[in-house]
């Protein structure tokens, strides 16, 4: 018997000594990673471009004129804004075991982007966007590819990462079992979710209700106000306007942020930025009508830059922009 209490006496302590250890690992890894936490399910895509002077028809083959490839899709856009604004970003997503899913996983891993939970799908291709530009057409077939395979099961095998972000952020263009499965984990834990609704399609009404923030640009927004609930979740709005800026509802009124006057470059990825920048600053506890007011800078500044994810600025470039 009195080995025994030894024993436990010595295991006891054995045991303190492990749980102090652990404990202070884990606040040294806080400690270390002040940064706020932003998670994006979402898309992956690689964009191929092909300039013309001239649209083909209907079986016609024309000769074009040059052909360039850059990192897209709304997921990974949203991604590299957040970094830029100085997030801890990581990303749930998929690719396809294919160069250029090595390619645009290597892109996010540059930016500092975490890319473990991103998986690679066998058998599938990365998802790419073919981009037909001419001078006054553009043309674009996306074929999603590894995108759809960021299922409701790819997600729950990061529920833990889910649980421990200051905010998700996801758009939609990975399927709606996914959207909806993953307002549920977060609900469940008590994050906030930021659901940017493009390309628009129509959302569940637990979608609608349960999450904190949607940000649809005018176009969008028109489609959701035929939401016979529209007016329930009209405070949720943040409403992005293009050259107009923002609008968004706070304590039952609108404000208005208004646009920066910028020379107008390239407006792709103008609402990428805006999200990317919006979620990392109300991660990192910013205050709505400031976050806004960041990210709406931001976006001003990415449309007067060529290219979505090259013009995004950083947190630096914003404040200055700002002063
Ligand atoms: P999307 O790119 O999704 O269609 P918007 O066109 O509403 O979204 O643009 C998103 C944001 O980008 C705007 O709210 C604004 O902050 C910024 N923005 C877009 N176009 C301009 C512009 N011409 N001048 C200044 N800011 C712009």
């Amino acid at each position: 018997e009195h080995i025994s209490t030894r024993y436990q006496s010595v295991m006891r302590e054995e045991f303190n000594v492990r749980l102090i250890e652990r404990e202070s690992t884990l606040r040294m890894e806080d400690l270390m990673s002040a940064k706020p936490k932003v998670c994006i399910i979402g898309s992956i895509n690689m964009d191929l471009n092909v300039t013309t002077n001239k649209m083909p028809m209907q079986g016609e083959t024309v000769l074009g004129d040059k052909f360039f490839t850059n990192p897209g899709g709304k997921g990974a856009n949203q991604a590299v804004a957040a970094a830029r604004m100085g997030a801890d970003v990581n990303v749930i997503g998929a690719v396809g075991e294919d160069a250029f899913g090595q390619k645009l996983r290597q892109n996010l891993a540059n930016e500092g982007i975490r890319t473990e939970s991103i998986e690679t799908i066998a058998d599938v291709s990365t998802g790419t966007a073919t981009i037909i530009l001419s001078e006054n057409d553009n043309r674009i077939i996306v074929a999603p590819g590894a995108n759809n395979h960021v299922t409701p099961e790819l997600v729950a095998k990061q529920r833990e990462l889910i649980e421990e972000s200051d905010i998700i952020l996801m758009q939609l263009e990975v399927p709606m079992e996914t959207i909806v499965s993953t307002v549920k984990i977060a609900e469940a834990s008590d994050v906030q979710v930021i659901l940017n609704p493009a390309p628009f399609q129509p959302l569940p009404e637990s979608v609608l209700k349960k999450t904190a923030y949607m940000t649809p640009n005018e176009i969008e927004l028109a489609s959701m106000k035929e939401y016979p609930m529209y007016e329930s979740i009209r405070q949720k709005m943040i409403v992005t306007r293009g050259g107009k800026g923002v609008t968004f509802v706070e304590n039952g009124a609108e404000n208005v942020i208004g646009g920066h006057c910028v020379q107008v470059t390239d407006t792709t990825g103008a609402g990428d930025t805006f999200n990317g920048a919006l979620a990392g600053e109300l991660a990192g506890g910013t205050n709505l009508p400031d976050a806004v007011t960041m990210a709406n800078a931001a976006a001003a500044l990415s449309v007067s830059k060529l290219g979505a994810q090259s013009g995004m600025p950083s947190k630096q470039d914003v404040q200055r922009f700002l002063q």
